[in-house]
């Protein structure tokens, strides 16, 4: 099982991409959305809990392997990742998890609370992001000599411990980009399925107060 946590703030076309070809060329059963409720590394999301958890039930809805999990927005406090994976872990004792996150977000993973348990829970699978390159020196470097892999067998025959990059199509997508986008009065069409779109268009967040429509 895949599991790909982030703010979605909102959901776009560089984050469905990335996790349905990791869907397909690992041969993962289920990639897991995991909004997360309050980001323990960065300030207050811009979109509220249900509004983020309705656009990545919209962006995700009929695609067969895509899961959306509500738990972090449930739960009070930080969002730590490594406390969801223990409970997946709990309830799956069995099941190979796959901690699927972006180059940008794997350089800060030693900021992560409890990083190092993490690799005992599950793997972790890094997609390659515009502009991020793999570290080969320090912490990171020294932990990807050591638990890096290149063999998708490994993923599926330990159930944690193993870190695998994995080349996904380069969209220089962002949601930051997409909230500076619709703010200043500008259609987000073609970075985002419609069904976001309508969401976004529908509740009018990210719009200025001043902006009336998008255009
Ligand atoms: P922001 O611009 O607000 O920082 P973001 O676009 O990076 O947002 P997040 O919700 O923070 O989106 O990302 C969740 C996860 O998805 C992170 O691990 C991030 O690295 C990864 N990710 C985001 N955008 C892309 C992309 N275009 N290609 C590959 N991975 C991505």
């Amino acid at each position: 099982m895949g599991v790909f946590g982030g703010t979605f703030d909102p959901i776009h076309f560089g984050h469905l991409r990335t996790a349905f070809e990791m869907l397909q060329a690992l041969r993962f059963d289920e990639v897991r959305f995991m909004p997360c409720g309050n980001p323990p590394h960065r300030g207050e999301p811009f979109a509220d809990a249900e509004l983020r958890l309705a656009m990545v039930l919209a962006a995700t809805e009929g695609q067969a392997g895509f899961v959306v999990d509500d738990r972090e927005l449930l739960r009070d406090g930080p969002s730590y990742s490594v406390d969801t994976l223990s409970a997946l872990r709990s309830e799956f004792p069995l099941r190979p998890l796959a901690l699927i996150i972006g180059m940008d977000a794997f350089l800060n993973l030693t900021k992560w609370h409890q990083w190092r348990e993490i690799l005992q829970l599950a793997h972790i699978v890094v997609a390659h992001r515009p502009g991020w390159r793999a570290p080969d020196m320090g912490p990171l470097g020294t932990l990807l000599a050591d638990r890096g892999t290149h063999r998708i067998g490994d993923l599926h025959q330990a159930r944690s411990g193993h870190i695998y990059i994995h080349d996904v199509t380069q969209l220089e997508i962002s949601s930051t980009e997409i909230r500076e986008l619709i703010a200043a009065g500008r259609d987000p069409r073609f970075l985002m399925p419609d069904a976001v779109r309508a969401v976004i268009e529908k509740s009018g967040c990210y719009r200025k107060p001043d902006t009336a429509e998008i255009q």
